[in-house]
């Protein structure tokens, strides 16, 4: 059986797996509350399980890292439980981590990302990594409603689905039930909020928009957690599991053209730490 959880394997199973041009893959999330009946772990145990779970399936193309537990997360601070770490912290920590990789080997890194607020920080660890080594760093993000398209598996109104809401508490329901706090569940929908900052992925959205979570509601929730359920939790990751494999394959199996550099002279900038055009692999 072959290993496929990065922090199992002795570092000639590593050196291997780069060998076999297996894609490394990792969870980042955070810890963060998600209401009166979910743990303050959903995100990172959303994410890993579903990582852990695409490995499980295909070890010989994918190796998965263990989490990054803690995300950034200012906005939710006046509810206990909740850690964030300063933007530029955590924006370096993501980069170090991908770096390591890119130096151990691995040509194809991506994250899988369970927390909202990560998206702009991550995005640019992965782009830098892109341009500072040899490897191709890339995002999984906004994946959840696209886990629903076809299924079409979802109940509740607009609003109903953001945080500790009809899909993460379904997701919950279906991976821990024993954790999950069913006689607390209660609705809080985004009522009298302008569309435009509402983050229901059905919704506008179309203003980035961030107050302090208090301003958004009273009890942590964002969303109908009342309309979830084992089954539709089961479902979805099922569906999830199913899409990250295939968006993984697709990106370990992408052939760029070869770089070219049109400045004249030796090239100094931008990009004064990435690897020049005739180190970097092509295929
Ligand atoms: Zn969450």
């Amino acid at each position: 059986m072959t290993k496929f959880l990065l922090a199992e394997m002795t570092w000639p199973e590593v050196r291997d797996a780069v060998v076999a041009g297996r894609v490394l893959m990792q969870p980042v999330a955070a810890i963060e509350q998600h209401g009166p009946h979910l743990p303050v772990d959903a995100d990172n145990r959303i994410v890993t399980s579903i990582l852990e779970e695409v490995g499980r399936r295909s070890p010989e193309e994918f190796v998965i890292a263990p989490c990054i537990p803690y995300g950034f997360n200012d906005h939710n601070m006046e509810f206990p439980g909740t850690v964030s770490i300063r933007p530029a912290t955590f924006l370096e920590y993501c980069y170090d981590a991908g770096h390591s990789f890119a130096t151990m080997g691995f040509r194809r890194i991506l994250w899988l990302n369970g927390h909202g607020s990560n998206r702009p920080l991550v995005e640019i660890a992965v782009r830098r990594i892109t341009t500072d080594t040899p490897a191709y760093a890339a995002l999984a993000d906004n994946i959840w409603a696209k886990v629903d398209q076809t299924l079409r598996l979802r109940t509740s109104p607009l609003g109903g689905i953001a945080h500790a809401c009809e899909q993460e508490t379904s997701f919950y329901l279906h991976l821990r039930p024993d954790l999950v706090r069913e006689d607390l569940i209660a609705d809080e929908l985004p009522n009298g909020l302008p569309e435009h900052v509402v983050h229901d992925p059905a919704a506008l959205n179309t203003l980035t928009f961030m107050s302090w979570y208090s301003q958004r509601t009273k009890s942590g929730v964002d969303g109908a957690p009342s309309h979830a359920s084992r089954d539709k939790g089961r479902a979805w990751f099922e569906g999830a599991v199913g899409l990250v494999t295939e968006i993984a394959r697709s990106f370990r199996t992408m052939d760029l053209p070869a770089r070219h550099d049109e400045r004249p002279g030796q090239p100094w900038s931008p990009g004064l730490r990435s690897v020049p055009v005739s180190e970097r692999e092509t295929s």
